[in-house]
C-alpha cells in the first residue's frame, strides 16, 4: 500500500512504496536533494553502496549545473539568451541548451502550440517568476492582451548553428514545462552508463524508472491533485516515465480564488478546469510536455492533443474530481479510492 509518510516528509507528487522483493545481495540506495525548485530524489539498486552514492553524487552535480543552465528566471544560460534575445540581439548558446530549444520547438509545433515555452513574459506577469508564490490580483487585462496579441513562438527563433536570435523580440523561453523531463532522461542515461540500469529519479512528483526493483517494478504513487496521499498507484519497469503536471502547487492565490501557474498562450489566462494529466512515456522530456499541454488543451480537447503529441497512455482529473484515462492507463493504474468519476477515452 501507499507509504503515507512519504508524501508527508516529501511533500511531492508521487513516491516510492515500501521495498519488497529485493535479493539480499542487492538493496536500494536512496538520496534526496532540492533542486529545481523541488525536493528531488534518486534511488538506485545496486550491490555496491559506495557506488551507488557515487554515481548519485554525479547526477546530483548534474541537476545543479541543469537548473542554473536552463533556469527561467535566474541569472544562468537561459538567462543570458533571453536577455539578448529581449534586446534584438543574437546570443551564442551553450552546448548543452541548444537541443532543449531545439527539441522544445518541435513539441510546441505538435502540439498546436498549447505548450509554448515562449511565453514566459506572460508566466512572469502572472507572478511565476520567483521563488515564493504571487498573492493578489491578477496583472492587468490590458498587459495580458498586450502579451497575447504579440504571440511570442518557438517559430520566432532563428538558429544559425550555436546562434540563436528572435524576430520576435516578446519572445522570452521558459523551459519549466520541460527542462525537468529532460533532466530526467540524462539522469537516467548516465546512471545507467555508470552501470546503475535500476533507478528511479523523482523530479517533485515527476518520475522516471529504469529497470526494476529487484525481482518486481518499481511502485509509484501519483498524487491526489485534491486531497492527501496517492489518487492511484502503478507498477513501472524498463525504462518510462511518469510525469504529472498538476495546477495545485503553484498558483497565485487571491482571496479565495487560484490562479494556477500553467498559462493558456491563446488567452493568456492560467488553465483552471483541469486539474492534474500524468502522462506515461519513455521519454520524460516528451511526458512533461505533454503533460503541461494537456493541461492547456482541457477536459475535452486533451485525446486530441495527446494524439498529436504521440502519447497514449494518459490520466487526466478535472476540477470535479472526474477522472479521464485512455485504455492503456486504465489497465495500469490502481485507484486508492474509486474516484467521482472514471471515464476510458480512446486517443483516435
Ligand atoms: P511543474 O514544473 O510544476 O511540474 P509543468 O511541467 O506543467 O509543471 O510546468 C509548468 C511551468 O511551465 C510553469 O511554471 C511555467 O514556467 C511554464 N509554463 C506555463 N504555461 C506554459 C505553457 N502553456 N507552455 C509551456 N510552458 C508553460
Ligand atoms: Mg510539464
Amino acid at each position: 500500500m501507499l507509504n503515507r509518510r512519504d508524501f508527508m516528509k516529501l511533500g511531492l507528487g508521487a513516491c516510492l512504496l515500501p521495498a519488497v522483493g529485493v535479493s539480499r545481495a542487492e538493496a536500494v540506495v536512496s538520496e534526496e536533494m532540492y533542486v529545481f525548485g523541488t525536493l528531488v530524489g534518486v534511488d538506485v539498486l545496486s550491490r555496491n553502496t559506495d557506488a551507488a552514492r557515487a554515481a548519485i553524487a554525479d547526477v546530483s552535480h548534474r541537476f545543479t549545473q541543469q537548473n542554473r543552465d536552463w533556469h527561467a528566471w535566474k541569472p544562468g544560460a537561459l538567462g543570458d539568451l533571453n536577455r539578448a534575445l529581449a534586446g534584438g540581439h543574437t546570443h551564442e548558446v551553450a552546448p548543452d541548451l541548444l537541443p532543449l530549444l531545439h527539441q522544445a520547438r518541435e513539441l510546441a509545433r505538435a502540439s498546436g502550440g498549447l505548450f509554448n515555452p515562449a511565453i514566459g513574459r506572460l508566466v512572469g506577469l502572472w507572478g511565476f517568476h520567483h521563488d515564493t508564490l504571487p498573492v493578489g490580483a491578477p496583472p492587468h487585462a490590458a498587459a495580458v492582451a498586450e502579451l497575447v496579441a504579440a504571440a511570442p513562438s518557438m517559430d520566432d527563433l532563428v538558429f544559425d548553428g550555436r546562434r540563436v536570435g528572435s524576430r520576435n523580440p516578446h519572445v522570452q523561453i521558459d523551459l519549466g514545462g520541460h527542462a525537468k523531463g529532460v533532466a530526467l532522461n540524462q539522469a537516467l542515461d548516465r546512471l545507467a552508463a555508470l552501470g546503475h540500469g535500476n533507478a528511479l529519479v523523482n523530479l517533485g512528483g515527476n518520475l522516471a524508472v529504469s529497470g526494476s526493483h529487484g525481482d518486481r517494478p518499481w511502485h509509484i504513487g501519483i498524487r491526489h491533485p485534491q486531497g492527501e496521499g496517492a489518487i492511484a498507484s502503478l507498477a513501472v519497469s524498463g525504462r518510462m516515465a511518469v510525469v504529472t503536471s498538476g495546477t495545485y502547487e503553484r498558483y497565485r492565490q487571491d482571496g479565495d480564488k487560484r490562479y494556477p501557474h500553467i498559462i493558456d498562450p491563446r488567452s493568456g489566462q492560467p488553465a483552471m478546469h483541469v486539474v492534474s494529466a500524468t502522462v506515461l512515456h519513455p521519454d520524460a522530456a516528451r511526458a512533461d510536455v505533454a503533460a503541461t499541454a494537456l493541461v492547456v488543451a482541457g477536459s475535452t480537447a486533451w485525446p486530441e492533443v495527446a494524439r498529436k503529441l504521440g502519447v497514449n497512455d494518459v490520466m487526466i482529473v478535472d476540477e470535479a474530481g472526474r477522472v479521464q484515462l485512455t485504455p492503456g492507463m486504465a489497465a495500469r493504474v490502481h485507484f486508492a479510492e474509486p474516484p467521482a468519476s472514471v471515464k476510458t477515452v480512446e486517443i483516435t
